[in-house]
């Protein structure tokens, strides 16, 4: 048994069940595990999704270029599919992104553009902006722009939402995933509650974004916006993709919880994921403490990536440390 490509491996992704850090919670919490996908991540399944919408609309033609603004997953995401299908990639980051998840994207081949982090969305230096620009200067490329393009959410209503489904013999009460995009939690829970209306699905999100205060007040708030170390979720914009009447609530972590608990799920769990993760699981064990999840409750959390692209940063202790995460004389 084989596959024709390493695009056949992406999804079908495993449930973990928690056993040590929910130990206080009743009913099941389960962990959907992204890193087992190819590239590492949950957005091999846009990756390849934006790109094959794409061909079919005609909107690239071979050896045509792919330019994209990403926090690096969606690139790696997007540079898996290009290898195979034979395109070139341009990929524009910000200052912000890890240098391993920079150097991963040139590993398969990709450009990519190092952009500063602490500019406005619409300057022209921003790394939206240059992506934009790219993708109208360079021929036959194609600007898939993960954050207003519905092939991102689709890709999670068509593979993410039918396994969780699947996976949980339709039995899963709540769903839980960090707010980026948008894709992954919107495309999900669209797929989930068409299955069962009665599914609560929460938002996690990082303090220094948009996101939150939009959720309950229908604000955007551009005096809340801060830089936060936490990469992948959080926004300091609107995207298309974010599908807010999918949500029944959204907690908001800071770096500092997202990152203990991201260290706790390694040594407690042997879960060796990343930041986002971490985020993601302490908000839905808060949300779980808070409202009353009963014995035959069952959450399901999406772990977006892997602890390896942050070895340098959250699972070292002198940055830790230096950032006040941990105390100066912890071990
Ligand atoms: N975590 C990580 C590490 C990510 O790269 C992303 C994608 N930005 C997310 C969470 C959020 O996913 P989405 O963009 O689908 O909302």
């Amino acid at each position: 048994m084989y596959y024709n490509s390493i695009l056949e491996t992406i999804g079908n992704t495993p449930l973990v069940k928690l056993n040590n850090i929910a130990d206080d919670i009743p009913g099941t919490i389960l962990v959907k595990v992204e890193y087992f996908n190819p590239g590492q991540s949950v957005k091999d399944r846009i990756g390849i999704k934006m790109i094959e919408d794409a061909e079919e609309k005609g909107l690239i033609e071979p050896g045509g270029t792919i330019i994209e603004g990403t926090s690096g997953n969606t690139g790696m995401g997007l540079a898996l599919a290009a290898v195979i299908k034979g395109y070139d990639c341009i990929f524009t980051t910000t200052d912000k992104q890890s240098k391993s998840k920079i150097d991963l994207l040139r590993a398969l081949g990709a450009e990519v553009k190092v952009c500063p982090t602490d500019v406005e969305p619409d300057d022209p230096k921003s790394y939206y902006s240059v992506a934009k620009r790219l993708s109208e200067e360079i021929p036959n490329s194609y600007y898939p722009n993960q954050y207003d393009n519905p092939s991102n959410a689709q890709a999670h209503y068509e593979t993410t939402g039918p396994e969780i489904w699947d996976q949980t013999e339709g039995k899963i009460t709540h769903y839980v995933a960090g707010m980026g995009t948008g894709g992954t939690i919107s495309g999900t829970s669209r797929y989930l509650k068409e299955q069962n209306e009665d599914i609560k699905t929460v938002g996690v999100d990082s303090e220094g974004s948009v996101y939150k205060k939009y959720f309950e007040t229908g604000e955007f708030d551009k005096d809340e916006i801060h830089s936060y170390l936490t990469e992948g979720i959080g926004e300091d914009i609107i995207p298309e993709n974010m599908d807010f009447d999918q949500l029944d609530d959204v907690m908001q972590i800071s770096d500092k919880d997202a990152f203990l608990t991201t260290r706790a799920l390694a040594e407690e769990e042997g879960l060796f994921v990343g930041g986002s993760c971490g985020a993601a699981v302490h908000g839905a064990l808060e949300y779980a403490r808070n409202n009353e999840f009963g014995e035959d409750d069952l959450m399901v959390i999406i772990l977006p990536d892997s602890g390896t692209r942050y070895v340098s940063k959250i699972f070292n202790d002198e940055w830790m440390k230096e950032h006040g995460f941990l105390d100066s004389d912890a071990e």
